[in-house]
Order: structure tokens, then sequence, then C-alpha cells
């Protein structure tokens, strides 16, 4: 697999990468980001996500603990009502952020935990214990689900699991197993998951909405039109390129550059404890709520979340209105319907979220897509047909000086 930052970007996946980069910074300050890529095959979706791994920066735990106890907050069964001289005297050892994959065999047991067979088989000392599933593992980290609309659809207890966990910041899992007490324990973790709506069974706000509304943003994955990035996708991924890096017997990484990511990450996760979104801003999410009568302040808690993240990785130090306005295409898309969503970005009226009511129209008609390349062009136009209004005054009211 080719290195994070050695992937092809262009218009139609830029938006992924920002997302990618938003939740880790978003997850290793300790606030879970969750993320939902959907698109056509071959679009590289999987790739990003899975090349991430490689620009996670590390953490602290205490020494050997499977549950990654934050040494400075233990919370799993075995840390967390120790004493801090009891936690110094286990030590702490760096680990690399967790990115660990649920895939479509996985069973309730190594998602969530089981009992460990074998402790309770162990001739000199049988006892009871439970050994962590995948998700507690992941927690502080990454947990990574490839067709989640198939998993929703073929797994409902896998899904009941997630909706725990995904329910609130931090989350919640209850590990169950026959004859031992439950065990309740948080878990701090993203999901990042990524589908094809147009395969069976469809897209996962129609599997199943209640999941899809846990995600805090989706993005619809466009497809490459420039020729020069076309043709380099296609030369890396020839068999003759990659023959020769079989030949070396590895894809040559540039830690260095990895480590850039890392460093990066750090300190962009240190402002995002101190950077607030202006109260002028959070008046206008909360309009946009009321306006639009949105039924989920979750929407409206992401797009808090994803403009302070998003004016972070664009390297500023103050929200803008353009964090909110770009946010807001990608928190909705999945969770209202489509007229509504282009009266709003409409109302809206800025450049960056036109792009995403394209986006959006690319994917409910497809098939015209392929027979009329100036289909864009046609349903931009059309736009100007639809009410536009009182939201732009109020951005303008809202602040005068800056806009
Ligand atoms: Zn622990």
């Amino acid at each position: 697999m080719l290195p994070f930052y050695a992937l092809e970007r262009y218009e139609g996946n830029e938006a992924l990468f920002n997302l990618v980069m938003m939740s880790i910074v978003s997850t290793y300050a300790g606030e879970p980001l969750h993320l939902h890529a959907e698109g056509l095959r071959g679009t590289g979706k999987t790739t990003i996500m899975r090349s991430a791994r490689g620009i996670l920066p590390p953490i602290e735990r205490i020494k050997g603990c499977v549950y990654n106890c934050d040494p400075y907050d233990p919370h799993c069964p075995h840390h967390r009502y120790l004493s801090q001289e009891e936690i110094d005297a286990i030590g702490t050892e760096m680990i690399p952020m967790p990115f660990l994959e649920i895939s479509h065999s996985a069973k309730v047991g190594t998602v969530a935990g089981s009992i460990d067979l074998a402790r309770l088989t162990d001739p000199n000392h049988p006892e009871a214990h439970m050994l962590p599933g995948l998700i507690p593992q992941a927690h502080r980290g990454i947990l990574f689900i490839d067709e989640i609309n198939r998993l929703a659809d073929t797994s409902p207890e896998i899904t009941d699991i997630l909706l725990d966990v995904m329910g609130n910041k931090p989350g919640h899992l209850q590990i169950e197993e026959a004859g031992l007490p439950a065990v309740e324990i948080i878990v701090n973790v993203s999901v990042w998951a990524a589908s094809n709506p147009d395969e069976d069974p469809g897209p996962l706000e129609e599997i199943r909405r209640q999941l899809s509304d846990r995600f805090d943003m989706v993005c619809y994955m466009g497809r490459p039109h420039s020729v020069d990035i076309l043709s380099n996708m296609l030369a890396e991924n020839s068999h003759q390129k990659k023959a020769r890096l079989y030949k070396q017997r590895k894809v040559v990484v540039d830690e260095s550059k990895n480590e850039a990511y890392r460093q990066q990450i750090v300190r962009w996760a240190e402002q995002y404890d101190k950077t607030e979104l202006p109260d002028f801003l959070r008046n206008f999410i909360a309009r946009l709520y009321i306006k639009h009568n949105l039924e989920s302040i979750r929407a409206i808690e992401a797009m808090q979340q994803g403009a302070v993240l998003r004016c972070l990785i664009k390297n500023r130090d103050k929200v803008q209105i353009s964090d909110v306005t770009e946010t807001i295409p990608l928190v909705l898309k999945h969770r209202v319907d489509g007229d509504t969503l282009v009266r709003i970005i409409n109302d809206l009226d800025t450049r960056g979220t036109k792009e995403g009511i394209l986006s959006f129209k690319n994917r409910k008609d497809k098939k015209k897509e392929v027979e009329e390349p100036e289909y864009f062009q046609h349903d931009a136009r059309s736009l100007k047909d639809l009410s536009r209004g009182e939201l732009i005054n109020t951005e303008k009211n809202l602040n005068p000086t800056d806009y």
C-alpha cells in the first residue's frame, strides 16, 4: 500500500483527505469524529482511510493495558480504581494510536469482548475473565469498517453495539458473557466507514437510519477528471510498478514525511483544546437548526466540531464563516432529504457549498451524468431558479465587518 503522503490528491477526493486529518486530530485530542466515505469502487476511499494508519501519532498508555488506559485517566476494570502511586509503579509505554478493522465475518464476541478461555482453562489457576474485543482495544484510536451498509444489513447485533459506541462522546460498551457480571466500559473511538450506496443493499441511511445519523460527516467521493491525475493513477496501479516494488521487497517509505504529519497532528490537537467557535458562528448554526427545522442535534454539534477542526487544518487560528458553510453539506447530506439540502445550501449561497450540492446531485443522477457530460452546468444554472433569502442577510448582519 502506498504511504499516505504519496497518494494522488484531486478535487474529488480532497474532502476525504481533510476529513481523515480532522478526525485524527480530534481523536488524539480525545473527542471522536465519525466519518463515512461513500462512493463507487475504485475511487480510493478505503485506500486513503487505511493508509492513514501510517501517520497516526503515538499515544501513552499504562504498560501492557489492552484497553489503552490513559495513565492520567484510567478507565479499564483493572486500573480505574488504582492510585497514582500504583499506576506509577506499573509504568507507562508509547504505542501507535490504534487502527483496528471490523470485518464482515466478525462475531459479537470478537467485536465487543468474550470470556478469556486461556485463563479459564489454566490448570494451575483457572479464573473467569473478560477478554476485550476490537472496540475496547481501539480506545483512543480509529475503528474502520468497510461496506458498512452490508454490515448493517446482515449483523443487527454488531450494529446495535456501534449505536452505543457512537451514541455519545465518549461512547459506552457493555460486554456481556453468560455467567459473568456485565462489564460496562467507556470507549473513545472514531469510527471510519466506507460504502458504495449504489451496490446492494443500498445507502446506509435507507438500511439503518439511526446508524447513518451517528456519523458526524459523510463525504461522497468524486471521480478524477484530469488526464494527468488519471494517468498517474494508472502508473501507480500497474502490474509493472507493483512487480518492481515486490522485487525491492517493500514500498520505500520516507518515514520523515510520516513523522512530519504526526508532529503536525499533535500540534493541531493541542490547539483544538483551546480554539473556540466564535459566538456569532454558534448563533448562525443555531438559527440554521431552527429555520430549517433540522431533526438532529448531533448534526449541529458536528457542524461546530467540524468548523473548528477545519480551521485548524487550514492553519488558521480563528474560525471563519467558510469553515461552517464548507462543513454543512458534509454534515447534512445523510440527514436531510435532497430538496431540503438544496434549499439550505442555496440559502447560504457560497461557492464551496454549491460544490456540495453538485456532488450530492451527482449521486442521485449518476446515470444522467454518464449520458450527458454537461450535466454539472445544467444543474448549476437551475439553482438560480430556487429561492434564496434570509440567511444571506442574517450572515451579513451577524458579522457586518468581516464578510
Ligand atoms: Zn487499563
